[in-house]
């Protein structure tokens, strides 16, 4: 029988009644004659609830505790969902990640799936079972630890599974109906696509556009699973939504396909340290040890042996970034004049495959920020993207001016 991967996120499963509203969803693939894989969230907000009891509970937390905790929300999901369809004479039953297994690397809260055996969930199916709901966001380490795969990580899970079980597709079900210009919460203008080629997606996910996890694109690119992104709030048709898909699959498309942002970044700049050859590792290995996620580098030109070194990393990083700082300077490895902190920054990019062969985009987006006052702090480019910093309080109205700049509630 044809399989079929179908995943409801946090706002899907927000509620009993909602719960029902999917499972009948699931009901109508089940009579087109699909064996189904149903991947949950937890409830809307429960993850973030089960976040904040482990940091008043644990401020230094044992990761490995943290994710035997913040994994819990999808059990209840999960289970909830194959009651639900029981109910509706539908075979169904509830799997955690560890009883598939979803076998992952040990790394807590950010692990990464490396196998998943089907036998146990084929031998179900054989015996006339319909849906298996397996809660999404988790697994199980070599050490026989649960682990969690980052937020937004049931998307990953989904994927996996659609790749493991050769899923004729993996519909992704959210609160948006599919994949748009940009985020449909920061301007009206924005525009659903109906497609959009793997390396869009994954550079607009990995730049902030959390409505796939960026694991998750790469995984499909990679097994080349079809990935489709669509609403569980409507009616579905078969061109519901929008198709993640080979570039080589659309037809035509802007020079900039989307705009993305991320809005909880800090800027952090040594100033004025003595420049020699190695100051670079010196600074950034100590930082990669403690665990910080530097993005953005610009090094000055040097002034009498001296340079300002800044850098970007997400926000809740500044003061274990600034614990490693300090300890460089004492131990006299760096010599520096002063460190600044801003953590009031955001990141905003623009995305399209077009601009491997447009020139001119850099120059329109630095000049449609010019013309809202919105100073750039940082830039950063790479073959299909353009990222500013800009002040977090222009976020929204950067956002907006790009979006108009390069027409995307246009179809190219
Ligand atoms: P789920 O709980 O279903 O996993 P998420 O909240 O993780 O949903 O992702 C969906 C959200 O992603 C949308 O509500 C939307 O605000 C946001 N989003 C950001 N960028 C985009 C984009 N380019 N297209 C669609 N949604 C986007
Ligand atoms: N519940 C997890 C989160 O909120 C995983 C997910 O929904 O994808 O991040
Ligand atoms: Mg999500």
């Amino acid at each position: 029988m044809p399989r079929l991967v179908m995943k409801f996120g946090g706002t899907s499963v927000a509620n009993l009644d909602r719960i029902k509203r999917v499972a009948k969803r699931i009901g109508v693939e089940v009579a087109r004659g699909y064996e189904v894989i149903v991947i949950v969230s937890a409830m809307s907000g429960k993850t973030n609830e089960l976040v904040g009891w482990v940091q008043e509970t644990s401020p230094l937390f044992d990761a490995r505790e943290f994710d035997a905790i913040v994994s819990s929300g999808e059990n209840v999901t999960a289970g909830l969902m194959a009651l639900t369809l029981q109910e509706m004479d539908i075979p169904a039953r509830s799997w955690q990640g560890w009883q598939v297994p979803v076998q992952t690397t040990s790394a807590h809260s950010s692990a990464r799936i490396e196998a998943i055996p089907t036998d146990n969930l084929d031998a179900k199916f054989a015996e006339g079972m319909k849906v298996a709901v397996v809660a999404g966001f988790q697994g199980v380490s070599d050490e026989g630890r649960i682990t969690t795969l980052g937020r937004g990580g049931s998307d990953t899970t989904a994927v996996a599974f659609a790749a493991a079980f050769d899923a004729e597709r993996c519909d992704i079900y959210t609160d948006v109906d599919g994949v748009y210009t940009t985020d449909p919460r920061i301007t009206d203008k924005a525009r659903k696509l109906d497609r959009i080629a793997f390396e869009e997606m994954l550079e607009l996910a990995s730049l902030g556009a959390k409505v796939l996890q960026t694991r998750s694109v790469e995984l499909a690119m990679r097994y080349k699973v079809k990935l489709r992104v669509l609403s569980s709030f409507d009616e579905q048709t078969d061109t519901s939504g929008t198709l993640v898909c080979d570039e080589e699959d659309i037809m035509e498309s802007n020079v900039v396909a989307g705009v993305a942002y991320s809005r909880d970044e800090a800027k952090m700049t040594l100033l004025a340290v003595a420049d020699r050859p190695g100051i670079a590792a010196a600074i950034f290995g100590p930082l990669s040890e403690a665990g910080v996620n530097v993005d953005m580098i610009i090094q000055n030109i040097s002034e009498e042996g001296r340079t300002d070194m800044t850098f970007s990393l997400p926000t809740d990083q500044v003061l274990r970034a600034t614990e490693a700082v300090d300890a460089l300077k004492t131990s006299g490895n760096v010599n520096f004049e002063k460190l600044e902190t801003d953590a009031e920054v955001a990141k905003v990019s623009v995305v399209g495959i077009g601009m491997r062969s447009h020139a001119g985009v850099a120059s329109k987006m630095f000049a449609a920020l010019s013309a809202e006052g919105v100073n750039i702090k940082v830039i950063s480019t790479s073959e299909i993207k353009i990222s500013v910093l800009v002040d977090r309080k222009y976020m929204e109205l950067a956002v907006q001016a790009l979006h108009d700049a390069f027409e995307l509630e246009k179809e190219g």
